[in-house]
């Protein structure tokens, strides 16, 4: 069923919209309030087209327009707004709006026709990435005409949609893999011009994780386990070939090799992390046995205050690897299993309000806390998860009086997903960082500017997936930021 998702803060234009949305063949229409709301929707349940105001009470609407259209490729957006005003146009239809329209303008007609090119759209934009179950693009490299033709229609009758590009040589096969993109290859191991397995070791070597089915005959077994070990995915004997076979090996080959991908991302990330940890671990080991020797070399002369003074930065130095190291092991304990239970948020921001009560003194700050709703959680980590984004809020934040708000945003539309909302005046993040700031140990400043970790939003990411729920953040430079931490499960135990 056709999805329409309003995001607008006056409740004539949702109900406006809505209604003439809902004459697209009895569409489904959600409608919210705020950005955040329509979002946390989006995220979770997707939307066919989004009608979105120009003009939100309590969000940049072109943060949430960028926002949308990161979040997936098929969120197809139209800027609904005040008065005609081509600059704004412009900008929207660069943020990748898909269109854009004058409320004063607007017919029954129009709704209904945008709502259709937005389906348009999106269908041409999954046929293009093949995005449907089933859809694969597949390269055949068989020499034989007839072999092809045979395999050809069991491909037919076995993956419904599959498109297949055939070839006869090696050759041709590096040629069409380079030039498109490939969900599998099936190759035969035995061409007229080149080595089968030559062209399966070339192909592996430009795409490693294209699953690459080797065609061999009754005999072939021993072929067959060379090429596995030459990086096939697996094999087919040619006279056992039917639909139910061929379609279940590329079928599995395909699942098989996306997971080995997935794998392979989050070693690479991995090692990635373990890069910047060493970087991060290695500067102030560095630093201290250089203040040592320095040390060392003024008791030499008898410079009894400077010896001092340079042990003393030491010290301050050591503390500040051993909070890292400290850090690194509170972030390492929330990948543990923990049971969730109704937890009442006021208690986790009060607490972590609490904890950073020093800090809030120092800086003159007001943090205020809005009367939050339960949701299922660990309080431990929910109050974690505060006390690093008010923390942020306060050490971001050039202003005198530094203000970080905590707040709901429940409107009267939810679906009942809870998000809450902690928004600064502080510093704010340039859109280009907005995803990059939840990865661990990456900042975006230096530490003698603003010190820290670079694994406070990491944690605050993990603690939120350990909830089934998502974090985001939008923000303008200059101007503050506010993260959004969306709880699937808000009501039980309230
Ligand atoms: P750290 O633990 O070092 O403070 P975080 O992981 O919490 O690092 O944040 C990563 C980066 O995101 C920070 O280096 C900072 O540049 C940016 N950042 C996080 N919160 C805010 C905020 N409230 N306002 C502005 N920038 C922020």
């Amino acid at each position: 069923m056709t999805s329409v998702l309003v995001i607008n803060d006056a409740l004539k234009d949702r109900d406006w919209i809505g209604a003439l949305a809902k004459l697209f063949d009895g569409a489904q229409v959600h409608a919210y309030e705020t950005g955040a709301q329509g979002i946390a929707h989006f995220k979770e349940h997707g939307a066919d087209c989004i009608f979105l105001d120009d003009r939100l009470a309590s969000e940049d609407s072109l943060s949430v327009l960028a926002f949308l259209t990161a979040t997936s490729a098929f969120a197809k957006v139209v800027l609904l707004c005040d008065e005609r005003d081509e600059a704004l146009a412009t900008t929207a239809l660069k943020a990748g709006a898909m269109g854009y329209v004058a409320k004063s303008e607007i017919t029954e007609e129009m709704v209904l026709r945008l709502i259709g090119e937005a389906i348009a759209e999106a269908e041409q934009d999954r046929a293009s990435l093949k995005t449907g179950t089933n859809r694969y693009h597949l390269l055949l490299v068989h020499d034989t005409e007839d072999n092809r033709a045979s395999i050809l229609e069991f491909i037919e009758q076995g993956l419904d949609g599959a498109t297949v590009k055939s070839v006869a040589t090696g050759i041709e096969a590096m040629d069409a893999f380079g030039a498109g993109q490939w969900d599998c290859v099936i190759l035969d191991h035995r061409l007229d011009v080149e080595d089968g397995l030559d062209t399966l070791a070339r192909l592996k070597d430009i795409s490693p994780f294209t699953p690459v089915i080797m065609l061999t005959g009754q005999d072939n077994e021993e072929i067959a386990a060379k090429s596995i070990k030459f990086g096939a995915t697996d094999y087919l004997i040619k006279q056992r070939l039917n639909t139910t076979i061929l379609r279940s090996v590329i079928e599995t080959a395909i699942s098989r090799c996306a997971f080995e991908a997935k794998v392979a991302e989050q070693e690479a990330q991995h090692r990635q992390f373990l890069r910047s940890l060493v970087h991060d671990l290695r500067a102030p080991m560095r630093n201290l046995r250089l203040i040592g020797e320095m040390a060392i070399e003024e008791a030499e002369e008898g410079q009894i205050d400077e010896m001092m003074s340079l042990l003393a930065s030491q010290g301050l130095m050591a503390g500040q690897a051993t909070d890292l190291i400290g850090t690194l092991d509170n972030y390492s304990l929330l990948n543990d299993r923990v049971v969730l239970k109704p937890v009442d948020l006021n208690t986790a921001a009060e607490a972590a309000t609490a904890n950073l009560a020093t800090e809030i003194a120092e800086r003159k700050a007001e943090v205020t806390i809005a009367d939050l709703p339960r949701a299922h959680g660990h309080l431990p980590w929910l109050t974690q998860l505060f006390q690093n984004l008010i923390s942020n809020g306060l050490k971001y934040n050039q202003q005198d009086v530094p203000r970080v708000v905590v707040e709901t945003n429940m409107g009267e539309h939810s679906d009942g997903s809870l998000i809450v909302v902690v928004k600064d005046n502080g510093i704010g993040i340039p859109v280009k960082y907005l995803q990059l700031i939840f990865e661990p140990l990456k900042r975006l400043w230096g530490r003698e500017i603003y010190e820290g970790s670079g694994l406070g939003l990491a944690s605050c990411k993990k603690i939120v997936e350990q909830h089934s729920g998502q974090i985001w953040c939008m923000s303008k430079e200059g101007e503050g930021s506010a993260f959004y931490v969306s709880f699937p499960h808000p009501t039980i135990g309230r």
